[in-house]
């Protein structure tokens, strides 16, 4: 049999290509193993892409792999293709996709074999299988009667070793067969015996989920478009268990670790299955742990944030994307891709259907579900007996505000403290006040290291950077005249709680923002608090507004929604929009009828108006034809290369030059639409003590755009001028900052 003998890998280096090795003529290699190379007097953990095929390099120049530690793929092949095609799209090194995609204990060679922590369980093929067959193994044979005899429970690695010294050798076997798997772990996350009776669905929930399960086993897209509190989760719930009774797996994302626990709990009480958790709060081992159960088919329904997209699956079954249009899907340093989109992709390799779902579609994905890419299927009624909430826009040109907060607002807050409900503040600030302030001199508090104002912490008595970290003692007097006259402007969390502490001095507060939470655990810990309906009011950013069920809560207000409406983001409009109707679903979500007030100097808006019809639909149709108008996304693709340093003008002097090498790079591209614009410093021109630039590509389509920004990208990485500063790419930005 003819045995490839080199191998193409994807090493962790910020070059954007592979490098080929030879393969030792006792080992054998497949596409998804790691190895061991040398690489520029280092040893680097590669992942092979590639083998089978002949080098350009002449062979005696090659250098050969120095270890081969895996026999099956880490990075099995569809996910290796949806790696690949994502480094193509994105630009970005490979090898770095790949180490971003991998668990930590993977990018440092840790060979992948059974570990003493682990547990282990039969698969539904290995229950059925016969021993007898395993004759001419009799340690597989021993470890799989040992696993049939456990029941359902799952078996330790102490178990297992009772039956053989080399039984990690049988058990890497009999998951390869497909007839063992690793359990997350002997107790946690196993299947809930009290199976939750499910709930009807209504016709509109039926009709959904049956054109989706009647897609499985096949690639389609669909969007689940459905208003807050419509089911969304159900619908996911009966795809999920259709695909589970298929002998599937299924992954579904979320925007928020604090979502998770609630998830969880409904996706394991709804289907009896094994949930695993995947996301960045999780400890390394831990995270390893879930991928390796769900790379050995061990996890019915893995469910986790952005990174959760390359967890491999043993059997995929369905993609769901929840609240699709969140922005926390989109990395934004490093290898910045869109899980959404990756998720698109990967589904369309791996053969099955993938659910977007939102309340609050991005427009990218209406304009696709237009378009006909995905199919569109509506939730537009509440499910059950909550009705949606009124939302009414309060003048602040003709109210007074006491601390942010105007006196209907409180009017309001008041009567739901002598109905036993809950009100829900939203400010997305958090902080005290986001101005210091000098009224006699008209000094102001700035960020020694960025192009912004310091917050005021008022707590812990400090002037806050937001962007870089910076902190500054708050100053008694002004540091400028000298004087007692210091004032603070605005305001953020801290300063509501702190006014509506004096409104009403009997009620219980609770604030959930970033800084009321950063301990491990105190935003679940709040979370559950908020939810159980101890607390009368609820102050918070958006923390507050994502997905959560707060039974109680029947009056959202919303403190200040005219941040949005005058920003120089073209998306600003559409995240303030999406931002409001999501906290706005926070209200009247059990039997009682909810309300929303919406402080803004604004209220004839048009985009006010389609909110008081809850016309997410109406404002979508505004903003596309905007959009369209004023030649952004989704009617024209953007690829926005940054630049930053430390020496003010550098980086718009190396974009300068960029744009001359893009200009000469499109030039034999004729009538291809390519836009190339002038370079410009960012919104935020210093942050972090570095100067920022911003060069924005453009075109009608996508591959001449590729073609070019390829180009483009080969020419700066030889060029001498690209070594002077920082700079990136960054295809399909969400902010243009
Ligand atoms: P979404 O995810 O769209 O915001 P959920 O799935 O969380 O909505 O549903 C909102 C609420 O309505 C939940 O309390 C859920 O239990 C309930 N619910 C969903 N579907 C039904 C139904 N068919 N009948 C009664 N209640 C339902
Ligand atoms: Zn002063
Ligand atoms: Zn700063």
């Amino acid at each position: 049999m003819p045995t490839s003998t080199l191998a193409r890998v994807a090493v962790p280096v910020p070059v954007r290509r592979t490098f080929d090795f030879l393969i030792p003529k006792d080992s054998t290699v497949s596409p998804g193993v790691r190895v061991l190379v040398p690489f520029g007097g280092r040893r680097l953990v590669g992942v092979v892409v590639a083998t089978g095929f002949s080098s350009e390099v002449p062979r005696e120049r090659l250098k050969s792999v120095e270890q081969v530690y895996d026999r099956e793929p880490v990075v099995p092949g569809r996910l290796l293709e949806t790696l690949t095609w994502a480094a193509d799209y994105y630009h970005h090194p490979i090898g770095e996709v790949m180490h971003a995609a991998l668990p930590f204990d993977l990018r440092r060679g840790i060979a992948t074999r059974p570990r003493s922590r682990d547990a282990y369980r039969l698969t539904a093929q290995g229950a059925a299988y016969d021993p007898v067959l395993l004759d001419r193994a009799p340690a597989q044979k021993r470890l799989l009667q040992l696993l049939q005899h456990g029941s359902s429970s799952p078996r330790t690695a102490a178990d297992c070793r009772t039956v053989s010294p080399s039984w990690r050798r049988a058990m890497s076997a009999l998951i390869a067969k497909g007839l063992a798997s690793i359990a997350q772990t002997p107790t946690e996350l196993s299947p809930t015996s009290d199976r939750a009776t499910p709930v009807l669905l209504n016709p509109a929930q039926r009709a959904a989920s049956a054109q989706i399960v009647a897609a499985l086993g096949r690639y389609r897209s669909f969007l689940l478009y459905g208003i807050t509190g419509s089911g969304k989760t159900e619908v996911y719930l009966r795809v999920v268990n259709a695909a589970i009774e298929r002998r599937k797996q299924a992954l579904v994302l979320v925007p928020e670790i604090a979502l998770t626990p609630q998830l969880i709990e409904r996706f394991q009480h709804g289907s009896g299955s094994s949930v695993a958790l995947f996301h960045s709060g999780m400890s390394a081992a831990e995270r390893y742990r879930v991928w390796r159960a769900a790379a050995s088919g061990g996890a019915d329904v893995v469910l986790g944030t952005r990174s959760a997209i390359f967890v491999p699956l043993l059997r995929p079954g369905v993609f769901i994307v929840d609240e699709e249009h969140d922005a926390s899907y989109k990395q934004q340093d490093g290898f910045r891709y869109h899980a959404r989109d990756l998720a698109l992709y990967r589904a369309k390799r791996e053969g099955i259907p993938v659910v977007l779902g939102s309340a609050t579609p991005a427009l990218e994905t209406l304009a696709n579900a237009e378009r006909g890419r995905h199919q569109r299927l509506e939730l537009a009624a509440r499910a059950g007996a909550a009705r949606l909430p009124a939302i009414r826009m309060l003048d602040l040109r003709t109210t007074t505000a006491v601390g942010g907060v105007s006196r209907p607002l409180l009017d309001a807050m008041r009567k739901r403290i002598e109905r036993g409900e809950q009100s829900l503040l939203f400010l997305n600030r958090r902080g005290y006040a986001p101005v210091m302030y000098c009224v006699h001199c008209q000094w102001c508090a700035h960020c020694p290291r960025c192009d912004a104002k310091l917050t005021c912490h008022r707590s812990s008595a400090q002037l806050r950077c937001h962007h870089c970290g910076h902190t500054d003692s708050m100053p008694p007097n002004c540091p400028h005249c000298g004087r007692d006259s210091l004032m603070h402007l605005g305001e953020g969390t801290q300063r509501v709680e702190q006014s509506l502490r004096a409104q009403f001095p009997q009620a219980k507060i609770l604030r959930i923002d970033r800084d009321a939470t950063r301990r491990k655990g105190r935003l679940e810990a709040a979370l559950q608090q908020a939810k159980g309906g101890e607390a009368e009011i609820l102050v918070g950013t958006q923390l507050l507004s994502k997905g959560h069920d707060f039974p109680k809560v029947t009056l959202v207000g919303v403190i200040n929604a005219d941040q949005g409406l005058f920003s120089l983001d073209f998306r600003a409009a559409e995240h303030l929009l999406q931002q409001i109707l999501q906290v706005a679903g926070r209200a009247g979500r059990a039997d009682k009828h909810g309300e929303v007030l919406i402080q803004t100097s604004c209220p004839d808006h048009p985009y006010f108006r389609s909110l008081a019809t809850h016309d997410y639909g109406e404002f979508a149709q505004t903003a596309l034809a905007e959009r369209k108008q004023a030649r952004c996304p989704p009617y024209r693709h953007f690829a926005l290369l940054r630049a930053e340093s430390t020496a003010s003008g550098e980086a718009l002097r190396f974009l300068s030059f960029a744009r001359t090498r893009a200009l000469s790079a499109t030039r034999d591209m004729p009538s291809n639409g390519i836009a190339v614009m002038d370079p410009v410093p960012a919104p935020m021109e210093k942050r972090a003590g570095r100067y920022r630039a911003q060069l924005l590509l453009s075109a009608g389509y996508r591959p001449p755009l590729h073609r070019a920004l390829e180009r483009l990208l080969r020419d700066l990485e030889k060029s001498p001028q690209s070594r002077r500063v920082r700079w990136s790419l960054d295809v399909d930005p969400i902010d243009l900052y």
